[in-house]
């Protein structure tokens, strides 16, 4: 690990100013990811700024009716919460499937909102990738891509986010609350937060320089049959190889968003318009311009058939209601 300087913050206003004027600076939440990645010299900040005694750790109700969830707000906690367990089943289930209880409990919302990508090439610094070494290349793309992306990936970058609780708050509609090296706080909607790789795939999100992640607001409760699936190649403690988090109305309409497909937590308008039809006709629509790879074409009928389970699981939850 290279040497590094720490300091704590004692606001988010101090947080955010410090980090935009300190060269090379990185906050630090849980630590579970940014340490790992030191460890390996992927990241190499000059400082650290430790932002977890800044207060940001309280679930508090908004005004319109729906929650604000500080960023420092730890996986397990967010998991427990009562309200989030009534109103925002699918957020609950979607963290529980993420990780290990241990790392759930060091885990923070705007950690796990930015943890980096989970290709083994990225993690591996003889490997070229665009992604750590811009211009370097990518050894992915002549490489194994089983775990990487097939839709919204470029000629630069395959990798997927490895999220699960950004995925469900995809589906909610959740807003990103920011603030600024000048104090000013901004929202920003989830759906416009992660950027696409493009050229540069090193530029991840829509953070500013020093921008603080202050929480993570979820709309008024939407009621409706609340899905987490995840599939992946062990039944705990593995990233996910397709996930779909999804809230479906007794209509059958709704709104989804799925993992593990994407460089971010993948929504298409089509796709929650072609709910009434089907997993399929759903999958379609997301995998609209898919570029699979051989060892990652799995992925498309995977997804249709773990669409399409999560429409039936729907259906036998709001069947049950009906009859209680
Ligand atoms: C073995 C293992 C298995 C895992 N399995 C899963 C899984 O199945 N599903 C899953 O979703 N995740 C999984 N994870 C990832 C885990 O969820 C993340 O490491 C964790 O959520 C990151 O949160 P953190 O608070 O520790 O972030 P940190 O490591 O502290 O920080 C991560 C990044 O966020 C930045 N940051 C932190 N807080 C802020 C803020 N307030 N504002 C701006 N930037 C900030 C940091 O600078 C850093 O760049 C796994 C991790 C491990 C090690
Ligand atoms: S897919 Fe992206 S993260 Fe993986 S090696 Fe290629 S550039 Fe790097």
């Amino acid at each position: 690990m290279k040497a590094f300087t720490y300091s704590r913050a004692s606001s988010p206003a101090e947080a955010a100013a410090e980090a935009a004027a300190t060269p090379n600076a990185k906050f630090i939440a849980g630590g579970t990811n940014l340490l790992d990645l030191m460890k390996l010299q992927i990241e190499t900040p000059a400082h650290l700024i430790d932002v977890n005694g800044l207060g940001l750790d309280s679930i508090e109700p908004t005004p319109e009716g729906g929650l604000r969830i500080g960023a420092l707000v730890r996986n397990t906690d967010l998991a427990a919460d009562a309200r989030v367990r009534r109103d925002y089943a699918l957020l609950s289930r979607a963290l529980l499937a993420g990780a290990s209880g241990q790392l759930r409990n060091k885990a923070t919302t705007a950690g796990n909102l930015l943890q980096r990508t989970r290709c083994v090439y990225f993690y591996d610094p003889r490997q070229p990738c665009n992604k750590r070494a811009p211009g370097s290349g990518c050894a992915a793309m002549g490489g194994v891509a089983r775990q990487l992306g097939l839709v919204g990936v470029s000629e630069s970058c395959i990798a997927t986010h490895p999220s699960d609780m950004a995925v469900a708050m995809m589906a909610l509609d959740a807003v990103v609350e920011t603030i600024g090296a000048d104090g000013i706080s901004r929202r920003i909607a989830l759906q416009d937060f992660y950027r696409l790789p493009g050229e540069t795939p090193q530029i991840e999100h829509d953070l500013r320089p020093g921008e603080l992640i202050q929480a993570v607001i979820l709309p008024p409760p939407l009621g409706g049959a609340q899905i987490y699936r995840k599939v992946r190649d062990r039944a705990s403690y593995a990233f996910a190889l397709v996930t779909v988090a999804a809230v479906i109305q007794p209509d059958g309409s709704g709104r989804l968003a799925a993992g593990g497909i994407a460089p971010r937590p993948w929504r298409v308008e089509a796709a929650d318009a072609a709910l009434p039809q089907g997993g399929a006709e759903v999958s379609a629509a997301l995998l609209d311009g898919a570029r699979p790879r051989p060892d990652n074409a799995f992925k498309q009928p995977l997804l249709a058939r773990t669409i399409t389970a999560a429409l039936a699981q729907a259906r036998e939850m709001q069947g049950k209601e009906m009859m209680s």
